[in-house]
């Protein structure tokens, strides 16, 4: 898949860290031109357009989306991937809690890719991607909040490729497992013991280990580029087959 991205320029959402910093490596080693909005774009690798940018807040969006037009003199792919965590059933968390994740991990995407869109229809391969995760149907405890925002997730990207269709522009989203990236680092490290709880969540895993960071990557990739050119609507899970077995993480 080397060079299936040489003349299109991918925007990447949260792209400083984890998951987001992988697919932007990914798709510059496919030859895209790589624009990163991100709270703090900071260390990014040579080549790498950064852009301070937060997904809640339109102005920031609209001026990295035309900063990102103005450098590479287009829009082509989109990977939604900027995204927040929270713990908690519905009682933990009040209005105030719901409407600031919300805006982030779903008003977010549409805020992204309603800037984008307008540019996307002059691609000759539109492509948007977002991240979602196997929250959205695996009925998780304690993540009421997070996972209400994957199963908007979800059927926002059914939406919007319905939508899409015809102008040439495909949606889909990509269902990570337990990724080790810094998110999982920071819940891990605030454990007794990072060390067991590491091993124990890996046991939990059903191929025994967490998902990489570069696996959620691929599937990005894939769904970003025209090999994938007749898909449209749909969802990859990168999770070591626990949707398949219908397994929880937690
Ligand atoms: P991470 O915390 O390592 O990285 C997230 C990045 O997003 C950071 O660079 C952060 O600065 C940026 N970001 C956060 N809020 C932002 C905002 N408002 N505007 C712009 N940028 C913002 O997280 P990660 O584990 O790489 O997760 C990335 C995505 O993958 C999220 O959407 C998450 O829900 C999803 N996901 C993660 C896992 C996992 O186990 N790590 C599993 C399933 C889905």
């Amino acid at each position: 898949m080397s060079q299936e991205l040489s003349t299109l320029t991918a925007v990447v959402t949260g792209g400083a860290s984890g998951i987001g910093a992988a697919i932007a490596a990914k798709l510059q080693a496919m030859g895209a031109q790589v624009s990163v909005l991100d709270l703090n774009p900071k260390n990014l690798p040579e080549g790498q357009l950064g852009f301070a940018c937060d997904v809640s807040e339109d102005t920031s969006v609209k001026a990295a989306i035309d900063g990102t037009v103005a450098a590479f003199g287009g829009v082509d792919i989109v990977v939604n991937n900027a995204g927040i965590g929270a713990i908690g059933s519905v009682e933990d968390n009040d209005d105030a809690e719901w409407a600031r994740v919300w805006n982030i991990n779903v008003i977010g995407m549409v805020r992204v890719s309603r800037a984008a869109l307008p540019h996307m229809r002059q691609s000759p391969s539109a492509a948007i991607v977002n991240i979602c995760s196997i929250a959205a149907t695996a009925g998780l405890p304690q993540r009421a909040l997070y996972s209400a925002t994957k199963g908007a997730v979800l059927s926002l990207t059914q939406a919007m490729a319905a939508d899409h269709l015809r102008e040439g522009v495909r949606v889909n989203c990509v269902n990570p497992g337990t990724a080790d990236t810094p998110w999982v680092g920071r819940l891990l490290s605030a454990a007794d013991d990072p060390a067991a709880e590491r091993a124990a969540l890996n046991a939990r895993q059903p191929h025994g280990r967490l998902v990489s960071a570069e696996e959620v990557a691929g599937a990005v990739a894939y769904l970003a580029s025209p090999l994938s050119g007749s898909t449209t609507g749909t969802s990859i899970a990168v999770d070591g087959g626990m949707q398949a077995l219908r397994l929880r993480p937690v």
